[in-house]
Order: C-alpha cells, then sequence, then structure tokens
C-alpha cells in the first residue's frame, strides 16, 4: 500500500547497482555491474506510466500475452510474476508451482478476474497466501476457496474486506491509467472479504511438492507481513518488506522498531539466497539490498542520514530505495 503524495515528488535516482541480478529465466546470478534508473512509483512527469514497464522485465519471458489488464512473466521456471501496471501501485503478484501442488502469493488488486489466468498457467490446486492484508495484495483473494493465512488480528480484520468509500480513491484520477475490463466500475469497486481456512504460524513450511516454503513472520511494514523463504531455490519472497522503491514503515500499522527487527532477521539469511522476489514495480533485486536496509534503519535511528518531510512524514534517501517513517522519529 502506498501514500499518493509520493506523486508530487521528483525522485528519479540513476545508481549503480552491483549484481543486481538481471537474467533470464534459470540463470545465475550474474556478477556485473549494472547502472538501473531506480524510481518511485508515479513521479511527478506528466504521464509516468509511458515509462512502464520498467526495463528489468524485458528480461523476462512474458506469457498470456494477450490479457489486457495483467502482465504475466516467467521470472524462474517454476515462477510466474503477475503484474499490474495499469495502477499506481504497480503490484506483482507470484504464482509458484509445485510438483503437487501450486501457491499464490498475493491476488493483486481485484480490478480484473485473477482466477481465470491463474488456471492458464498450471492446472494444479492452488493455495493463496497473503504477503499482508493491505487492499493491493488481498483484491482477488475471493475468488479462490483455499486460503491460508497469519492469525494475527490484523490479518482477520483485513479478511472482512473493505466498502467502496475506503477504495474508491486509488482506482480513480490518475491512480489508474490504463484501460479497465468490461464491467469494472469505480464506484462499485470494493475489497470483497473471504475466508482464511488454514493459519500458519512462524517457521510453518508449505510443501508443494519439489518445493517448499518457509513462513517468516515479518511485522513493521503491517502487523502481519510475511516473507516465504525457498531455501532449495534460495529466493526470499519479500512482499512489501523489501522492493526497489520507497518502503513504508508510516502507515496506520506501521511499526519502525518491528521492521527494523525483521529486517534484522532477514540479513542473517543473505548468504543463503540469491535473490528477492519483491511485490512491486520490479520482481527482483539482489540479497545484498538486506544489509542495505539494516544499515539505512541504523542511520534513521542515529538521526546520521538526510531526509525530505512530506505531508508529515520523514522520507530518508538511499540508493535505490528509501524509508517512509512516521514524525515521531
Ligand atoms: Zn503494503
Amino acid at each position: 500500500m502506498t501514500h499518493k503524495y509520493i506523486i508530487c515528488r521528483a525522485a528519479a535516482l540513476v545508481i549503480v547497482i552491483a549484481g543486481l541480478g538481471f537474467g533470464c529465466a534459470g540463470e545465475s546470478e550474474p556478477a556485473t555491474t549494472e547502472t538501473v534508473e531506480v524510481e518511485g512509483r508515479g513521479d511527478d512527469t506528466a504521464k509516468w506510466w509511458e515509462k512502464l514497464p520498467r526495463a528489468q522485465w524485458a528480461n523476462y519471458e512474458r506469457v498470456a500475452d494477450e490479457l489486457e489488464w495483467f502482465e504475466v512473466y516467467r521470472i524462474f521456471p517454476d515462477i510466474y510474476a503477475i503484474y499490474e501496471p495499469g495502477q499506481f501501485e504497480e503490484v506483482i503478484s507470484f504464482l509458484i508451482v509445485g510438483e503437487q501442488r501450486a501457491l499464490l502469493f498475493d491476488t493483486g488488486l481485484g480490478i480484473a478476474k485473477l482466477r481465470p489466468v491463474i488456471a492458464t498457467l498450471t492446472n494444479l490446486d492452488v493455495m493463496v497466501l497473503n504477503s499482508h492484508g493491505h487492499y493491493d495484495h488481498i483484491g482477488g483473494n475471493y475468488e479462490f476457496s483455499d486460503i491460508g493465512g497469519v492469525d494475527v488480528a490484523y490479518a482477520r480484520e483485513r479478511a472482512n474486506g473493505a466498502g467502496n468509500e475506503k477504495v474508491v480513491e486509488y482506482v480513480t484520477g490518475d491512480w489508474l491509467w490504463k484501460k479497465t475490463p468490461d464491467g469494472f466500475d469505480p464506484q462499485s469497486y470494493e475489497i470483497k472479504p473471504y475466508a482464511v481456512t488454514t493459519y500458519f504460524e512462524d517457521g510453518d513450511i508449505i510443501d508443494l511438492g519439489g518445493r517448499r516454503l518457509e513462513i517468516l513472520l515479518t511485522p513493521g511494514h503491517s502487523p502481519d507481513s510475511i516473507c516465504l523463504l525457498d531455501r532449495e531455490g534460495r529466493r526470499l519472497f519479500t512482499g512489501d518488506t523489501f522492493y526497489l522503491a520507497p518502503l513504508y514503515a508510516h502507515l496506520e500499522g506501521s511499526n519502525v522498531a518491528d521492521y527494523k527487527a525483521s529486517i534484522d532477521r532477514l540479513v542473517a539469511l543473505e548468504p543463503e539466497i540469491d535473490h528477492l522476489l519483491t511485490a512491486h514495480n520490479v520482481p527482483r533485486a539482489a540479497p545484498a539490498y538486506l544489509s542495505r536496509v539494516k544499515d539505512a534503519f541504523e542511520a534513521i535511528n542515529s538521526k546520521s542520514a538526510a531526509y525530505v518531510e512530506t505531508d508529515g512524514a520523514f522520507e530518508y534517501q538511499f540508493d535505490g530505495f528509501s524509508i517512509i517513517v512516521p514524525p515521531s522519529k
């Protein structure tokens, strides 16, 4: 989930990122240095969306390209990224296909029907699991019957859905630029309620057959944020805990101390993983960013980092990402 004020801020940065790992599906991490333009969502150009999809997507095979709303890419042979560039969040959901079943990590905005898209990608039973309960990650949950979740009060409340008055803003004005599916009406857009059928705890492992995913509770961005660790595949699905854009530690329900502790936990895994798979803008980032985020939180805490104040929150800028904290920090 984002705050729209980012649209009023020009923050395009050209930075050098070592070993970011752009490559074709299944390739190992190249030890190259890439010059990458990293931007927040919706920088204040007249038509910010004309730059989409961002350059990294060109490295992946696009599949199901007849779809009007979603863009689907094969990131690895068994992992698809389902990207929604038509709305400001540029949210990314991931389908992870095992030998016996599949897991859908987030269901996007709920603007277009997602289940028929998933059905074109796998015949296996699909369980949904959400990185957290913000509206842009749970919008399609209602289409599925097998939904995993964490037993956190915030997540339970989110499963009740959100009425049009709470979410209409996100599908009007320049939040939304792409043609929406026939029948979609912003004035009736809502997050439909859903029922969690299986609760998981920290450390639980979901076995898809040939692909095991470990659930890590990583509160901070929200109280119910999780990451998914694929130890054999050396990948970490980070949800909104990390991506290459402004990170939100200032939202209602965010907690800076929890966020920092969660990052500290993830940093310990850094030697064991080759790829971060992230939930906004672009699908992959180098694991070294985890250490950089740890350093960033320490710089914020020691007040040794520069910041800009925007709409009452403080945004600290680092290479490739920023962190927005509430004014008390
Ligand atoms: Zn979020």
